[in-house]
């Protein structure tokens, strides 16, 4: 109890020198903050090879895989908002209407203030200074929780701001749980949160009682279609990297298939050829400097048991392989015939498991989708444009990627994040800015007579004649 105590005494000293620094910065020029995204983006580049080693200590993530998905998107977000700064944090102008005549309007981005970012374990570098780079662009302070399932990584994360950053500017608190609950009850002035739907929802709740504003950037079940007219080769390939890549352990990663049944036969084949030549070393995944591993036992209990009870209500294995629980190792595995009760095809997969049911008419496809809760990304391969079109109108999710999976993620002038269940506001870029900011309004009246003056008191029967004649105009 006392050692709580201690604990959370110790964050909200933190919280506290944070909360001033965040005055402080109100008053300092863009430049500091350049300044900031230009010393952290240094560090990452001399420290390259210690990211590798620390994704490869805590999952096997292989080298290039963290170099195209953990350091390349991170350094892109830096990238952009160096480029962009000066524009994003301009005064907006905006238009006066007619009977606003005489005034001048425009919109001031400010700093939120004091931010706490969550960060998962999937992507524990780039989900985690991703958003951290977005808040230093809007010029606030950070407390940053990193993911305890990934221990190297945010011992790392740690010591990077230890190494660039004064502690009331990026403060970060590694821990499990515990530590981020400590720090949820604090009256942050904004939460970023990525992570999973049943947590986004305490988070939701804990800031609910300071009444802080959130980005909860979740997950779920994204799905993908794959049409009659799709062409099968391509969607094969790009379904195999978007799912098998990290392990099947990514947010948009495509969860389970849906395909046309006339189709499915060599769409399967086409599935299982491309997913061993790109992950497996001769046919050997385990052996292959291209695959890497599930995050911890639990997580690989859990994949099991989803994978075991969709077989055992009749599921078809199409591909699979000896799995080894010491390494956390898990091969790819491709199922058919998946009943649509199991619990796969209801709860996230998240690991290299991929569920694959058939369709006969579109209408069937989008409508298993829409019982569903929203996804974060719907993928759909189809050569047909009014096929696309439908899918897009009929369906609600937080993004979409035609003819490819999870690229959307990287392109820096989509606005990224889910809808309802898989998330609440955006991320990346221009958006992940003004996630961090407020939009003020301000607006400056002129001296004299003005037009607002036909609403002032006494209410005499000229000024309701004048009324009568406004209101006409709306
Ligand atoms: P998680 O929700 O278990 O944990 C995320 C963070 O929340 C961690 O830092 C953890 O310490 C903290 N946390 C866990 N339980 C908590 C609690 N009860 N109270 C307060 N904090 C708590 O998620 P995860 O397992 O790290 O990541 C996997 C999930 O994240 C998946 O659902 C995935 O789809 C989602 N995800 C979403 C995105 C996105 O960008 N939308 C990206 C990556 C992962």
């Amino acid at each position: 109890m006392a050692s709580d105590n201690v604990t959370h005494l110790s964050f909200l000293q933190i919280f506290d020198d944070c909360k001033s620094a965040a005055g402080r910065l109100r008053k300092e020029y863009v430049s500091e903050r350049k300044n900031r995204l230009t010393r952290l983006r240094k560090w990452i580049h001399d420290n390259r090879k210690e990211i590798h080693k620390a994704l490869y200590a805590d999952f096997q993530k292989p080298s290039p895989e963290v170099d195209a998905t953990e350091i390349f998107p991170t350094l892109n977000e830096i990238k952009v908002a160096l480029n962009e700064m000066d524009q994003w944090t301009a005064p907006k102008k905006v238009d006066a209407p007619l009977f606003m005549l005489g005034t001048r309007s425009y919109i001031q981005f400010e700093p939120k203030g004091v931010c706490l970012i969550i960060a998962p374990w999937n992507y524990p570098f780039n989900l985690a200074v991703g958003p951290l780079v977005s808040a230093l662009a809007a010029g606030n302070t950070v407390v940053l929780k990193p993911s305890e399932q990934t221990p190297h990584v945010s011992a790392l994360i740690k010591k990077m701001s230890t190494d660039i950053f004064d502690p009331d500017i990026v403060s970060v608190c590694e821990g499990g749980v515990e530590v981020s609950q400590s720090l949820l009850v604090l009256p942050f002035d904004h939460i970023f949160f990525t992570g999973s739907p049943a947590v986004g929802k305490i988070v939701m709740k804990a800031a609910a009682e300071n009444l802080t504003s959130v980005t909860l950037e979740l997950g779920g079940k994204s799905p993908a279609i794959v049409t009659e007219s799709a062409n099968i080769q391509d969607a094969a390939e790009r379904i195999a990297v978007g799912k098998f890549i990290n392990n099947g352990q990514t947010c948009i990663a495509p969860d389970y298939i849906l395909v046309d049944d006339k189709i499915a036969g060599p769409f399967v084949s086409s599935l299982i050829e491309k997913t061993k030549l790109l992950f497996s070393e001769e046919g050997n995944f385990e052996t292959s400097g291209s695959y890497g591993r599930i995050v911890n036992t639990d997580h690989f209990d859990r994949i099991q048991g989803l994978t075991w009870e969709a077989i055992s209500l009749g599921a078809k294995i199409e591909l699979d392989g000896k799995v080894d629980k010491e390494s956390k190792f898990i091969p790819p595995v491709i199922l058919t015939n998946v009943p649509k009760s199991s619990r796969i095809m209801n709860e996230e997969v998240f690991g290299p498991v991929l569920p694959i049911i058939t369709y006969q008419h579109l209408e069937e496809a989008i409508e298993y989708i829409n019982k569903k809760p929203k996804p974060l990304a719907l993928y759909i391969f189809t050569g047909q444009k009014h096929v696309k079109q439908k899918v897009l109108i009929e369906t609600s999710s937080g993004t979409v990627c035609v003819n490819d999976c999870s690229i959307q993620f990287l392109h820096h002038n989509l606005p990224f994040g889910g809808v309802n269940n898989s998330g609440i506001g955006k991320s990346h870029g221009h958006a992940g800015f003004q996630s961090f900011s407020n939009e003020k309004a301000v607006l400056k009246q002129k001296n004299g007579f003005t037009s607002a003056k036909i609403f002032y008191p006494p209410y005499t029967r000229r000024s309701n004649q004048l009324m009568d004649w406004f209101l006409k105009f709306f």
